[in-house]
């Protein structure tokens, strides 16, 4: 019987694996065959607490992973392949092999979603295409940016690398917008923004190792326009990975996992969730972190309470 199961190793999951191994509790991080979580995509981190001249985003997970081992966490490279999650002992499955516990830690994260076509998977994380202005807009000092997408999220970015760059074109593919309206409005206020719908991506464009523009198609009457940009943001929503348990915890309207006022507590005790999986508004490594400790204090107290 393992005492604490965390599943997942971004920032969330390595703190609430630390936070464990400290408490003694030897957890077992199903870490995930590609483990460590979005940082590992990113290239430098510039506003995670203690490192005044940043990190790389891969040095900093490495390093949060080997902190939690050096406490005792054992990892599994792989992927949890199911999860039962109701009853007071848990069953968490690697492939063939069930691992038994009494608390679960659920740590899977988000994906950003992404338009699917092939030109983006090429300039993908550090090519030129982020999916987070806070994490790479300053990489774009002084340049020429675009951000994708008609919501909230694709305002805020828009607004926010303004900071930075010298011009940020917004493409979307309507010319009604879901954001909210003060948000549209301060994105048409911007002398920096140019907004440019409807259109849809056909292409993004470069020379294989840096995107240099992108190739749109008038969603209306068909007619093509190029746009030259350094980098190009795709802020068209966010996925929480929750294929694996969705149906046995509550989750929220969006599908987030769903926790119990100032807690990291699900629906269902002993399980607990922590980073972007129940994170509708922050998403930042530190936020996740912080989470992953409360959840760890939280599956600490649950197993204290009861004896186990
Ligand atoms: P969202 O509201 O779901 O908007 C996604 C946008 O991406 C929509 O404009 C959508 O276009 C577009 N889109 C989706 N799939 C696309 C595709 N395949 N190709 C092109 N465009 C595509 O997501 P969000 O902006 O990330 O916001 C998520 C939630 O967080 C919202 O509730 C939002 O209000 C909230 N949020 C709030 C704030 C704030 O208040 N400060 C900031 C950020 C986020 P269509 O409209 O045509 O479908």
């Amino acid at each position: 019987m393992e005492r604490v199961i965390i599943v997942g190793s971004g920032p969330a999951g390595l703190t609430a694996s630390l936070y464990a191994a400290r408490a003694n509790f030897q957890p077992l991080c199903i870490e995930g065959w590609q483990p460590l979580g979005l940082l590992m995509t990113t290239t430098e981190v510039e506003n995670f607490p203690g490192f005044p001249g940043g990190v790389m985003g891969p040095e900093l997970m490495m390093n949060m992973r080997e902190q939690a081992q050096k406490f005792g966490t054992r990892f599994i490279t792989d992927n949890a392949t199911k999860l039962e999650l109701s009853g007071e002992v848990k069953k968490v499955w690697v492939g063939e092999t069930c691992y038994e516990t009494r608390a679960v830690i659920l740590a899977t994260g988000a994906s950003a979603v992404k338009l699917g076509i092939p030109s983006e998977e090429e300039y993908l994380y550090g090519k030129g295409i982020s999916t987070c202005a806070t994490c790479d807009g300053a990489f774009y000092r002084k340049l020429t940016v675009a951000v994708l997408g008609g919501g909230d999220s694709a305002m805020e970015e828009a607004n926010f690398l303004t900071t930075f760059a010298d011009k940020v074109y917004l493409i979307h593919r309507r010319e009604e917008f879901r954001a909210s309206k003060i948000m549209v409005d301060r994105v048409k206020d911007n002398p920096k923004i140019e907004i440019v719908a409807p259109y849809t991506v056909e292409e993004f464009v470069g020379d294989g190792k840096l995107l240099n523009s992108i190739r749109l198609k008038h969603a209306k009457d068909g007619s093509e326009r190029i746009v030259e940009v350094a980098g190009a943001f795709v802020a068209i929503g966010h996925k929480p990975n929750t294929e694996l348990f969705g149906d046995q915890v509550e989750l929220d309207e969006k599908g987030y996992v769903k926790c119990t006022g100032r807690s990291q507590k699900t629906s269902v005790p002993g399980v607990f969730a922590a980073g972007d999986l129940q994170d509708t508004t922050y998403k930042q490594a530190i936020t996740s972190a912080g989470s992953g400790c409360i959840a760890a204090l939280d599956a600490q107290h649950y197993l204290e309470h009861h004896g186990w």
